[in-house]
């Protein structure tokens, strides 16, 4: 599938450390989910270019944070400006590893892309504060300045616009990063610092180190303990979460993350039902249910539970299963045989203690799983429980409002949530009680780069997008000057 791009210059398997293209003592295999066949041998690195990396960024950092911001403005302008008019080849390249249908691919290209602009447009934001004195003699001022160097381990499902979220607001403010893109997709990654070298991205501002599962783990030792990385954003399991966080508490270190979800998506008997629908469809289905904020538990009021389940079944039914590239194709192969795993898992579970398929649960082929809607569904039930991380939606009955909320609380996790209503007094009771980050009423896609995306509870730290994503990026320095 990568043979056919406009760019053939954009497929990089080596990884970049200090402007330059490094290509490691070993390499591992990055392979197509929807066929198994192999696509590229990427750069293995480990703990020795990991610490290069950390060196040349270091080095990088008092030039770039002494650019003016309008100067990085530029050159993530121009960056984004390149993401475009390469979307269609950076789609293939994502299509073909992580799998998700070229449309899709595409989306995200542009989502991706879209925080690039953002944060160029931030970085020359980011005000300081002037505070009233309580001393005749002294003023007090209050300023921003770069963190320092950052670290960023980011997932597949978005192999794109998980590294843009977090490294446009790191170069907007003045800060080098290092990059460790998840195993599974790479070539997004590389193919996106390509283009950022053709933007003009000075040398050690933005480094990626690629690796596979196993030095995965080596080279975010190195990072972790470093005490000259000042930052670490990741994305992905609550799990990883945790051993990343331990890793950072002897230095200190400032962390994003956005870990888990276990979205609930809960449907009152007053709402627009097929509107209902239509959200549930977005927000379960898209990338065959593998984003973080994806309905996980549905929770349909028992007078709306029967025809609401009826018309889910019949839209899932719908949706062409296959190769993302092949034309009408809408949901494309899970990420890799443990991914589909979980799901036949969480289905058998489910299937076991009562739970009725009334549409799909089949694997067709290694990887593909047909679109799952799942009735009669119960708290016992390890989807309940688990973010399935797939297209299975279980849908679960409830009578009132009060336990609905209990239900959807009832997690450690808190990071989006959805409901319908149309009744304005429950939408604000309902919104305030939900312990989440997020909260889409009305609505199953929330994310765009304007807004603050993140979780609260053991979904994650701090907030991605919106003036605040800068926050994480920026010390407060205070200023008091005396002697008036
Ligand atoms: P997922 O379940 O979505 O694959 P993970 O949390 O396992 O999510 O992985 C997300 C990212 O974290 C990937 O880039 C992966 O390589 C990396 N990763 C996983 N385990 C570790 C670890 N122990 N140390 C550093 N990085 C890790």
């Amino acid at each position: 599938p990568l043979a056919a791009l406009n760019d053939p210059t954009l497929l990089k398997t080596d990884a970049l450390i200090a402007g330059e293209w490094v290509g490691g003592n070993s390499r591992f295999d990055v392979t197509d989910p929807a066929t198994g066949l192999k696509l590229a041998d990427v750069a293995n690195l480990g703990p020795i270019e990991t610490h290069d990396a950390i060196v040349a960024a270091e080095k990088a950092w008092p030039a770039w944070r002494a650019k003016t911001a309008k100067e990085r403005a530029a050159i993530l302008m121009k960056w984004f400006h390149l993401l475009h008019q390469h979307a269609d080849d950076l789609a293939r390249i994502m299509t073909a590893e992580q799998g998700k249908p070229l449309a899709e691919a595409r989306g995200e290209v542009g989502y991706g892309a879209s925080f690039l602009e953002w944060f160029a447009e931030e970085a020359k934001r980011v005000y300081g504060e002037t505070i009233p004195t309580t001393d005749g003699n002294k003023r007090y001022l209050v300023v921003k300045q770069p963190i320092g160097v950052c670290a960023a381990i980011t997932p597949w499902n978005f192999p794109i616009a998980m590294i843009t979220r977090k490294v446009a607001p790191a170069l907007a403010a003045g800060c080098p990063v290092i990059i460790k893109p998840a195993e599974q997709t790479p070539l997004s990654a590389l193919a996106c610092a390509e283009l950022a070298q053709r933007a003009g991205m000075p040398a050690g501002v933005l480094n990626i180190v690629t690796a596979d599962g196993p030095q995965s783990i080596e080279v975010g030792k190195v990072l972790c303990s470093s005490g000259v990385v000042r930052h670490l954003s990741f994305t992905g399991s609550t799990e990883v979460g945790r051993i990343l966080a331990a890793q950072c508490a002897p230095t200190i270190k400032k962390l994003s993350l956005e870990l888990g979800g276990n979205a609930p998506f809960i449907v009152f008997d007053d709402a627009d039902i097929d509107s209902a629908v239509e959200g549930a469809m977005v927000s379960k289905y898209r990338n065959a249910g593998q984003t973080c904020v994806c309905a996980n538990r549905l929770y349909v009021q028992d007078k709306v539970y029967d025809a609401f389940v009826e018309k889910l079944a019949a839209k899932a039914g719908g949706i062409q299963v296959g190769n993302g590239f092949d034309k009408g194709v809408n949901q494309g192969p899970l990420i890799d045989d443990q991914a589909i795993a979980k799901v036949e898992g969480h289905v058998a579970d489910a299937v076991a203690k009562g739970a009725r398929v009334v549409v799909g649960g089949e694997r067709i082929g290694d990887r593909f799983y047909t679109p799952t809607v799942l009735a009669n569904v119960t708290g016992d039930m390890l989807c309940a429980r688990e973010e399935t991380f797939g297209p299975v939606a279980p849908v679960f009955r409830f009578e009132s409002e009060a336990e609905v909320i209990e239900l959807a609380n009832a997690t450690e996790f808190g990071l989006a949530s959805y409901f319908y209503s149309r009744d304005v007094g429950r939408i604000f009771r309902v919104a305030e009680a939900l312990e989440y980050g997020m909260v889409g009423i009305n609505t199953g896609l929330i994310s765009t780069a304007e807004v603050p995306f993140g979780g609260v509870k053991q979904s994650g730290l701090g907030r991605e997008g919106a003036h605040q994503g800068m926050d994480d990026y920026v010390e407060l320095k205070y200023l008091c000057l005396g002697d008036i």
